[in-house]
């Protein structure tokens, strides 16, 4: 059957990133599902195949590639699995903090890492603060000739495989971020009471512990105190990329609702036909192409580095919503079948719902529209 999902990008590319998920990734989809395990080995393979720098600069070994790739690559490798789909953003999310605020000795140190598959975690959330960074519990203080760092991070995706963290710390300057190898003495991770989530289980998010952690003065990364900036620079990156992770669930469980619907027989049809099934279909599909549109044009925003705050909100926002309404409805179409365990469609519903929270919450999205309505109406005028 010819897939309903033409490619938005180069076909050839995306030709290549469909067959290696199929034959690498989907296999193991359930098992890295079931288990909560990192999925080390995969991750790797994907490195070698080009994939975990596509957008990097060459000079740094990565692919130079535009957002349209990073894109299809999220999208394709997260409809197989959402879980290796999000191994691969806080991948994503290091190299582009790097890259967009990074000093040159970071970026020499470091980013040519990426494309050999070094492995890397995020770490902005702590117990008490999640959507509100304004302030941090977790401190940075000048000591010698460098930084000492002392906190705690929760939820932190991919720790449990990380060789590298992403760490954004209070200083007297305000919020500020650092660029922390895995083995630096008095770092550290556990897993915590919340670290089991239901969905997009790609090992424990874990807690991370910064127990005087010790780093020289050039782990800073940019600006003392440009930290919210910067993170949230990069999140207008990581959330076109989350965008097209929801656009791989959506097609997942569309496929399987559809080939489901297509043999499954009740009162002499297949179930495909009763016209009420094929309405649900129709919104899906409307649905899907609409906000995978949205995705690309996203990622062209970034490519173009223009009004990426706007589209890679809109986009996340979109595609979550989409993911999981299309994910509940599949469960629906496919009766009993869609609830068994043994089915994916419990995993495509997990997954979709954790992704209206995690990387921006579908509520904090649409205040970043506001704020960038609001910006764009400008001042009152007096009538
Ligand atoms: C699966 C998963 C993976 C994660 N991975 C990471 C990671 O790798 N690194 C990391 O640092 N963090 C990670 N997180 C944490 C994630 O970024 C936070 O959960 C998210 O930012 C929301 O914060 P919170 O959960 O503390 O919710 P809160 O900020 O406590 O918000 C609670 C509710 O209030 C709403 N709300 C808050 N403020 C406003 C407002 N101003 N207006 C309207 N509504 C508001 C929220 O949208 C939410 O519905 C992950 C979370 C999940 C679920």
């Amino acid at each position: 059957m010819v897939s309903l999902w033409q490619p938005c990008i180069d076909p050839a590319y995306v030709e290549g990133l469909r067959a290696f998920a199929a034959a690498h990734i989907a296999p193991e989809a359930d098992a890295i599902d079931r288990e909560d395990v990192y999925p080390t080995g995969l991750v790797k393979a994907l490195a070698v195949a080009g994939y975990n720098a596509a957008t990097t600069e060459p000079r740094y070994g990565g692919g130079g590639l535009g957002y349209g790739h990073a894109a299809a690559i999220f999208e394709e490798v997260s409809y197989a699995s959402a879980a290796v789909g999000i191994s691969l953003i806080t991948i994503f999310q290091a190299q582009t903090i790097l890259k967009l605020f990074g000093s040159d000795r970071l970026k020499i140190e470091y980013l040519p890492r990426f494309a050999e598959g070094l492995i890397s975690s995020y770490a902005l959330t702590e117990a008490s603060h999640g959507s509100d960074i304004r302030s941090l519990d977790t401190k940075a203080v000048r000591e010698g000739a460098g930084w000492t760092i002392r906190g705690e991070k929760s939820f932190i995706t991919s720790g449990s495989g990380a060789e590298f963290f992403i760490i954004l710390a209070e200083t007297q300057a305000g919020i500020s971020a650092f660029a922390v190898p895995g083995d630096t003495p008095g770092l550290s991770t556990y897993v915590g009471t919340n670290s089991a989530t239901f969905g997009l289980r790609n090992g424990p998010h874990v807690n991370l512990v910064l127990d005087g952690v010790r780093l020289p003065e050039h782990a800073l990364i940019g600006t003392d105190g440009k930290g919210i900036r910067q993170a949230v620079g990069t999140l207008n990156y990581s959330r076109t990329l989350a965008a097209a992770i929801s656009i791989g669930i959506a097609r997942a469980a569309f496929d399987g609702a559809l080939a489901f619907a297509g043999n499954r027989r009740a009162f002499d049809k297949r179930v495909a036909e009763f016209q009420g099934i094929q309405w649900y279909f129709a919104d899906m599909l409307s649905e899907i192409d609409a906000a995978r549109l949205l995705v690309y044009r996203a990622a062209r925003a970034l490519d173009d580095g223009l009004e990426t705050e706007r589209y890679g909100s809109e986009a996340k926002l979109k595609a979550a919503a989409v993911a999981t309404q299309v994910a509940s409805q599949a469960v629906q179409i496919c009766g009993a079948y869609g609830t068994m365990e043994t089915a994916p469609f419990g995993r495509y519903l997990r997954d979709a719902k954790a992704y209206e929270i995690a990387g921006g919450s579908a509520e904090i999205l649409r205040n970043t529209i506001g704020k960038y309505l609001l910006s764009h109406l400008g001042p009152a005028v007096q009538p």
